[in-house]
């Protein structure tokens, strides 16, 4: 989609935005004429605009504060943080207004490319299970880092992340997390199916979340990860012998129908991968983050278990498929199971339709 639009900053500083490329919480991204790899924000229609502002303004001052040195350092940046307010140019009260940040096309693909089998194939042919764990490694870390300067992100979910071949992760959507400012709380309000935590599902729409919550999205991404692309809370409820209907993950998540809490819960396809293909450390970390009364891990604590799992010799490469990588705690491979099921997660060759 073409667009006539210029975008100006509060110093007078103009960009005229290109094509439309994509649509976030809320408001929607844009291309920019510049020759740094910039993108523009619009939120046409924020319930408070002025609390919207002052919210992005923040955001801009903390670049230069001490709390955010460390989750901006590094490249390419982690972060597509907010780098100066804008609004659409010409006079008149449909004025809208956004914020320039980074591109991360140039660093990143969309993160559900690793996620999707056929997605994987065409844009990440080279993405093994070694690519999943360093990937689940580095949204760990980031969320923990993220955490500890008192951010919380509130909707952490597939749409707002990025990553690379080798599994490095950004995240975008950053005007939508919770933080404070001085005496200044900015709340989180957003949510998405599938990434709610339960406590957050319960309650009121608008009840805040906090880094708990941020947690719970982390174990399902993180496990969307390592069993290529599935849910946890995948799969048609199948409790008490009778099948019921599916509704949503979310109805999943609020009943505790979960393959790794209770394997009758619920009913997959045969061609999923197998649950046995978790090192028992990380299948316990999952049973502690999803189950009603668990000890939810932490970011760091999913960041030290994930370690621990790409440490030397505790990843075995398949004699058939070169691509088939394990953990050396199974014996024998389990994508080369999940392949005699009918599907291979990672085929040998990636052109090839499996
Ligand atoms: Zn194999």
């Amino acid at each position: 989609m073409t667009v006539a639009l210029t975008v100006v900053s509060g110093n007078g500083r103009a960009w005229r935005l290109t094509e439309q490329i994509g649509s976030g919480s809320e408001g929607f991204v844009y291309g920019v004429e510049d020759t740094r790899p910039l993108v523009a924000k619009l939120v046409p229609d924020p319930p408070d605009p002025e609390a919207f502002r002052r919210r992005v303004a923040r955001l801009v001052r903390q670049r230069r504060e001490p709390r955010t040195v460390e989750l901006l350092s590094g490249t390419p940046v982690r972060l597509s943080w907010p780098l100066v307010p804008v609004r659409t140019a010409g006079g008149g009260p449909e004025r809208v207004d956004g914020y320039v940040m980074t591109d991360m096309r140039h660093a990143y693909q969309p993160f559900s490319h690793l996620l999707d089998p056929h997605a994987r194939r065409a844009h990440l042919p080279a993405a093994t299970w070694a690519t999943a764990l360093c990937a689940a490694l580095a949204l760990a870390r980031l969320l923990a880092r993220v955490h500890a300067e008192g951010y919380v992100v509130g909707d952490l979910k597939p749409d707002n992340l990025w990553v690379d071949e080798t599994g490095r992760i950004g995240m975008a959507d950053v005007d939508s997390w919770q933080f404070t400012d001085g005496r200044d709380t900015f709340a989180g309000r957003m949510r998405t199916p599938g990434y709610t935590a339960p406590e957050r599902i319960a309650a009121p729409a608008g009840a805040p979340p906090d880094s708990a919550s941020d947690d719970f999205a982390l174990a399902v991404l993180v496990h969307q990860l390592l069993v290529a692309g599935l849910h946890p809370f995948a799969g048609h409820p199948a409790g008490g012998g009778c099948l019921r209907d599916y509704t949503s993950y979310d109805d999943n998540v609020v009943h505790g129908r979960c393959r790794l809490l209770d394997r009758t819960s619920v009913l997959l396809p045969r061609s999923a991968p197998p649950a046995d293909l978790l090192p028992r450390p990380l299948a316990e970390g999952f049973r502690a983050a999803f189950a009603p009364a668990g000890r939810r891990p932490t970011a760091a604590g999913w960041a030290r278990s994930l370690a621990a799992e790409l440490a030397p010799g505790r990843l075995k490469v398949c004699a058939v498929n070169a691509r088939h990588v394990h953990t050396v705690e199974r014996p024998w491979c389990p994508w080369c199971d999940q392949a005699g099921q009918g599907f291979d997660s990672y085929p040998d060759d990636p052109r090839e339709d499996a």
